[in-house]
């Protein structure tokens, strides 16, 4: 080959390089870099946005590996108020025989067939209307009376939490009782169970009673508006929360309302023997809701009075009853017979953190004795019958007494929104 034809060839291959390299280079540039010049004027015949991810705009989410903070679904509780728990003699002498005597007393057949619905409550509060001094002082019945301690075992067997004693009956006896009915609950407290409306002293007062189920937190406070005119005895410490004492008052809920999400008082108020709440107790309940109350258990009254929602100026509500009637007791009228548990649920949103009332209902008991007030026990009224309303022992003096009767007091009471 000569030098000239290599020269030459060299000529044109360098020549057909460089060529093919310019080709190269526009198509690189051609299919790379000007689609990404300027998204508005991409061809038609470029790729659709959706198969572009990540650069198509804010309607398409972000791809995280980043886990989502976990937060529990709403719970919701039920707490339970019941009335008025009025041991007259009858019903500890009962129970004293049931248990052969002696110092022994058996309260489980007065209260076994409302035990269930108590137990299935998360939370279930209780007036006990007399004191429970027996271990130390004698038992007693009306008009001063001093109760068996094993009446408030039986209760707490069977699923109570709060016990109130700030009731017209807490003075009954005297300082004594205080002490002896302070150190029985003193020594209940091991299981869980908490007593407001009688404090050992003002630091006790502040000590607000907290019980917690399901993550949600209850405060729990006691106030009576009477004391049946006995003062308490000079020169104690120990302390009740008297109604027309609304500083107090309105500190304690505002103070629990901090601490808690749900506050519940129970308060000793009104006139006995109505199924009508009186003015003050309206007043009083309207208060305690817009300082922050959110369930109201009313007693006193030993008679079914109604229940209503409060609404706040926030728009939250709180739920009060006025009185629930009596637990239990040896009273006379068929009015005092009818009782009703007041079961409230409360529902908490953990994302919020707030907790709102979600269902309230009446569930009415009734308190049956045969003649003579004997054989003292409790039913629900959706189990009561008839014929053992005619069996009653309130016929030695009231014949009108009857199943329907007691139907009727419930829903001429309660609203029936509250019923089921
Ligand atoms: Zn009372």
């Amino acid at each position: 080959m000569s030098n000239k034809k290599n020269k030459r060839k060299e000529k044109r291959d360098a020549l057909l390089l460089f060529t093919g390299l310019l080709a190269v280079c526009v198509l690189v540039l051609a299919v790379v870099v000007v689609p990404q010049l300027g998204g508005s004027t991409v061809p038609v015949s470029a790729p659709p946005e959706s198969v572009l991810p990540g650069a198509t705009g804010s309607e398409e989410p972000e791809v995280s590996s980043e886990p989502e903070p976990v937060v529990p679904d709403p719970v919701s509780i039920h707490i339970l108020g019941a009335g008025d728990n009025l041991i007259h003699s009858t019903l500890y002498k009962q129970a004293n025989a049931r248990a052969g005597g002696g110092d022994d007393y058996d309260f489980g057949p007065v209260y076994e067939r409302i035990a269930p619905l108590v137990e299935a409550a998360d939370i279930a509060v209780v007036n006990q209307e007399t004191i429970l001094a027996g271990d130390e002082l004698e038992v007693s019945d009306y008009p001063n009376f001093c109760s068996p301690t094993q009446v408030g075992d039986e209760l707490i067997k069977i699923g109570f939490d709060v016990f109130c004693q700030g009731n017209n009956h807490v003075l009954d006896k005297g300082q004594k009782g205080m002490d002896a009915a302070l150190r029985y609950w003193d020594k209940q407290k091991e299981k869980g169970v908490v007593t407001v409306g009688l404090y050992k002293d003002d630091e006790d007062v502040q000590d607000i009673r907290i019980v917690e189920r399901e993550g949600i937190k209850t405060a729990h406070i006691g106030v009576t508006t009477m004391t049946n005119g006995i003062p308490m005895p000079e020169g104690t410490s120990n302390r009740l929360i008297m109604a027309d004492d609304e500083e107090l008052i309105r500190q304690l809920i505002e103070k629990a309302g901090n601490m808690a999400d749900v506050v519940v008082v129970s308060v000793h108020w009104g006139n006995e023997n109505t199924n009508t709440p009186t003015e003050d107790q309206k007043n009083l309940a309207k208060k305690m809701s817009d300082w922050g109350a959110d369930i109201i258990f009313g007693n006193h009254a030993h008679t079914l009075q109604p229940v209503e929602y409060l609404e706040r100026e926030d728009g939250s509500r709180s739920v009060v009853i006025y009185a629930m009637g009596n637990l239990a007791s040896a009273q006379a009228d068929p009015m005092n017979m009818i009782h009703g548990f007041l079961d409230v649920t409360v529902t908490k949103d953990f994302a919020t953190n707030e907790t709102e009332i979600t269902g309230v209902k009446l569930i009415p008991s009734v308190t049956h004795y045969d003649s003579g007030y004997k054989n003292n026990r409790l039913y629900l009224l959706s189990d009561y019958t008839e014929e053992l309303a005619l069996n009653h022992g309130v016929h030695d003096n009231y014949r009108y007494f009857s199943l329907e009767y007691l139907q009727k007091l419930v829903t001429d009471t309660i609203d029936a929104q509250f019923l089921d």
